[in-house]
């Protein structure tokens, strides 16, 4: 499994099923803002106007991701936006030791929701700068509307999952063809 990827994170919490039947926003859900943000290592209990933020940042990413993943470039007026996220960014070195030797990171100074809205953004800024953005796929299954990292050799995989939307459109083949 891919290490998680915070942007990409962030796009999914809008949740769709594979069949077009459900979506869930998963921000409007306590329980799983709250996993959520523990995981990412941000100790903060955003109000309703910082959630608009995310959902704001969420639709930005999005409509970047509809671009890249059709072979586009991003547009200027959606990189200034995502760099008024970032501006919200201060980060500190922080050198850990691991089973490799060392490493190097930055870590946010802070730990308010403006250094998560930064995070995020920066996540993102990261696969776009280091050209990763090619392998950030959306399920091939267009209600699904998942986003994926594609780590696979190849780097050919098309569906979310071969079990749920891979399945729906082999079935879909199948019958078609008789
Ligand atoms: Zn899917």
């Amino acid at each position: 499994m891919s290490a998680r990827i915070l942007a990409v994170e962030v796009v999914n919490s809008m949740w769709y099923d594979h069949l077009g039947k459900r979506s869930e926003d998963r921000l409007d859900r306590t329980d799983w803002l709250d996993a959520f943000l523990s995981y990412w290592s941000f100790p903060v209990s955003p109000d309703g106007k910082q959630i608009e933020r995310l959902k704001a940042l969420r639709t930005l990413l999005r409509e970047m991701l509809d671009r890249t993943t059709a072979g586009e470039t991003v547009t200027e007026a959606q990189l200034t936006q995502l760099n008024a996220y970032m501006a919200g960014s201060l980060r500190t070195p922080d050198l850990v030791s691991n089973d490799n030797g060392y490493a190097l990171t930055y870590r946010p100074v802070a730990l308010d929701w403006a250094a998560f809205l930064a995070e995020a953004a920066l996540s993102f800024a990261d696969l776009l700068a280091d050209q990763r953005i090619n392998r950030v796929k959306i399920c091939r299954n267009s209600v699904c509307k998942w986003v994926f990292y594609d780590d696979t050799k190849n780097g050919r995989r098309q569906w979310c999952s071969s079990d749920t939307c891979g399945n729906v459109a082999r079935v879909r083949r199948h019958r078609d063809k008789h």
